[in-house]
């Protein structure tokens, strides 16, 4: 644990006990934060912050830690700004007084709204200071401005921005915030520039939600510590400490239940008072590529392991509590649908409640299930299915079927649950028993309905043509290849949010190639030829990077796209075009490679490619290679292809740039194994 040389002053002067936390203190730790890039000063500061908080406003936890990772809620309960440009450079205008014509020539020039507003709230003259604002304030009415929806929304999320900018500070008189150029780049603690920062869903400080996540941990132990007259704490109190909330977390990832919870009962007690529960989706386990059985085999080597179908469909993660058990679920139900069969909802992968959009799922869900079951947490993929040959249909289907509002009775694509996990059984977490315990619980206390709900085949055999027999299988069942798990030991364990070596996946279609497709996201498209002029011809494509929290660009890509694609992408973009790039954007600047236009980063897409190559002419994952022969070069994918979107993913949900890097070292690895044999260098 880094400790901070005592700076002499206190860095936040005017905060009394019980008084609400100034935001302008929060903007100084911010500040101090983009200053280094250095892990261990960041978390020092975070956690000394949070621990002033907890010593003087501890009521406010919650809004600054929520503050402080950029997000308003958790995930699960659907509040988001996702607030474009142009609406908040109208914000800005209006708030300071000046012409939109002026603010865009700023962003042009600068090229951080976060930035802009930090100027134009100085070049503005103050008749009056304005009351300052605090963290809660600050939190509310952002939470205003992505509550509202509907007619004339746009004009009152205008409304609420200006509220806030014109209250904020240009460069906060605090620690660091006196004679700097706020117009630069980690200028200083500004109110504005941090208030615009938040609105476009990027801080840029650095700052990774998990780094937050450890030093509310420690800022939690040490001042417990404190409280009850202890030494400082070690470091080994630290990290179990730490060990504690990650795993809480992991189970329960939401602030709103946890932090008041350490309030009342502290760190030490807060695994027997928070756990997995129905009404708070978890996020889910995932699994690491694999480029051929016998990668899988040797991974596995002399452990007993199980061979699943992977189900090409959209991961629905089901929770249920039956009329009788709602009373021992009081506060996180609130997320569930309640009717006279109880209480239920299905979260996507990253956690947004489907509920709406799977209504038929959710009024079978009592036929499923034997008796004695009062609640449950399911693990499951909803298939496309064919009412007449009773078979599995293939993705595309599934992707035609409304998101929201859906009737029961206009569903025209059915669908099949296929369940290969249970999390949560009648009043308790599984997620630490074995996979093989789990298996057995699912298969003994539900039962499959024929088209409705079916559990995921399965195999467990180590031998090689057996496991490429179920591969085979797989494919002719419309799968996408095989999910390869660990079955018993503490290593078959469910790791919520992890990509777990513990879970292999073998798709069919990438064993030849890189071993798994890409997530990326559209950061910038050019305008098409011939046939394509009135829509974009092709696109460049970026990974994310969450260690500094940017988008590197990774390939252009032309190939897989259909016309009724190109049309429909055209109309989705549109409104997404940015004048120029944004600053957490990192690209080639030669002339030669910038797109015609650059958008919002929303879109993800899944890209099929070749193999990996390093090129200048892109960014991904160039970090890695600093220092060698190929420094400046990033990964970039050769022949990419277009295979769907991927609404169930977020832009920082993409793959990671680390994970690209990875999949180029193993492709180079094998490459040299293969010229080995070969006799070839
Ligand atoms: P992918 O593009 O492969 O779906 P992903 O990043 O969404 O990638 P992965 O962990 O790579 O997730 O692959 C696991 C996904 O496969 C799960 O998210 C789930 O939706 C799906 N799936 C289908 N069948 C199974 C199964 N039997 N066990 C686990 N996951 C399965």
């Amino acid at each position: 644990q880094a400790t901070l040389k005592a700076s002499g002053n206190d860095p936040y002067p005017d905060w009394k006990a019980g008084e609400p936390v100034p935001y302008a203190a929060l903007c100084t730790t911010f500040s101090l934060v983009e200053m280094t890039s250095k892990r261990l000063i960041i978390l020092a500061h975070c956690s000394q912050f949070l621990q002033q908080v907890l010593r003087l406003t501890p009521d406010d936890l919650l809004p600054t830690v929520q503050l402080m990772i950029n997000k308003l809620a958790a995930d699960y309960e659907g509040i988001e700004l996702g607030i474009g440009e142009s609406l908040i450079m109208k914000a800005i205008g209006e708030s300071t007084g000046r012409s939109l014509s002026v603010i865009k020539s700023d962003q042009h020039e600068i090229g951080d709204l976060g930035l802009v507003a930090a100027k134009s709230r100085s070049n503005q003259p103050t008749m009056f200071k304005p009351k300052a604002l605090t963290v809660r304030g600050v939190h509310a009415g952002l939470r205003d401005i992505a509550n509202t929806s509907g007619h004339g929304s746009q004009d009152k999320k205008i409304g609420g921005i200006k509220k806030l900018l014109s209250a904020a500070d240009a460069a906060t008189a605090g620690k660091g915030g006196k004679g700097v150029d706020i117009t630069k780049d980690k200028g200083g603690p500004s109110e504005a520039k941090f208030i615009v920062r938040f609105l476009e869903g990027k801080l840029r400080l650095g700052l990774a939600e998990r780094t937050v996540l450890v030093a509310l941990a420690q800022a939690i132990v040490s001042h417990e510590a404190a409280v009850n007259g202890e030494k400082p704490p070690t470091p080994e109190k630290m990290a179990e400490g730490e060990g504690i909330l990650k795993t809480v977390y992991s189970e329960l990832p939401s602030y709103g239940e946890i932090i008041p919870a350490i309030l009342k009962h502290g760190l030490f007690n807060l695994s027997d008072v928070c756990k997995l529960q129905p009404g708070v989706p978890l996020k889910p386990m995932l699994a690491k590529p694999t480029k051929s059985i016998t990668e899988v085999l040797d991974r596995f080597e002399g452990k007993d392991f199980t061979c699943e179908y992977k189900y090409d469909g959209e991961r629905a993660q089901i929770h249920y509590v039956a009329p009788n058990a709602i009373h021992k679920f009081p506060q996180t139900t609130s997320t569930l649908q309640k009717d006279s069969k109880g209480l239920s909802a299905i979260f996507s992968r990253n956690s947004e409640d489907l509920s709406k959009k799977y209504p038929d799922v959710l009024a079978k869900l009592d036929s499923w299930i034997k008796d004695d079951v009062s609640s449950f947490v399911l693990d499951c993929e909803t298939v496309a299915w064919d009412t007449e040959t009773k078979k599995v249909l293939p993705f595309q289907q599934l992707m035609t079927r409304k998101r929201k509002d859906v009737k029961a009775e206009d569903i025209k694509v059915k669908v099949c649950v296929y369940a290969f996990d249970l999390l949560f059984f009648n009043g308790e977490p599984c997620v630490k028993k074995s996979l093989r315990e789990r298996r057995q619980l699912l298969h003994e206390c539900f039962q499959p309905v024929e088209g409705e709900f079916q559990f995921a085949q399965y195999g467990n055999t180590n031998v090689l043509d057996e496991i490429q027999n179920l591969l085979e299988d797989s494919v002719k069942a419309s799968c996408e290849g095989l999910m390869v798990k660990m079955l018993d030991t503490s290593e078959s364990g469910y790791e919520p949010s992890k990509r777990s070596r513990n879970w292999l996946k073998v798709k069919k279609d990438y064993l030849a190639g890189v071993g798994d497709s890409l997530d990326l996201v559209v950061l910038g498209a050019y305008y098409g030829k011939g046939k394509r002029t009135s829509v974009y011809g092709a696109f460049l494509l970026a990974a994310y990077n969450p260690n500094t929290d940017t988008y590197e660009t990774i390939c252009n890509i032309g190939t897989g796209f259909s016309e009724a694609n190109l049309e429909e992408i055209h109309k989705i973009l549109t409104p997404l075009v940015i004048d120029r790039p944004k600053p957490f954007y990192s690209h080639s600047t030669v002339p030669k490679d910038q797109p015609d236009v650059w958008f919002e980063p929303r879109l993800v897409w899944e890209v099929m490619t070749a193999d990996l190559t390093l090129s200048p002419r892109y960014q991904a994952a160039a970090d890695e290679f600093e220092g060698t022969a190929d420094a400046g070069k990033g990964v970039s994918l050769r022949f990419p292809r277009y295979q769907k979107t991927r609404d169930d993913k977020k832009p920082d949900e993409a793959t990671t740039t680390r994970a690209v890097a990875e999949m180029y070292r193993k492709q180079e690895a094998v490459n040299k194994e293969t010229a080995g044999k070969r006799g070839v260098d």
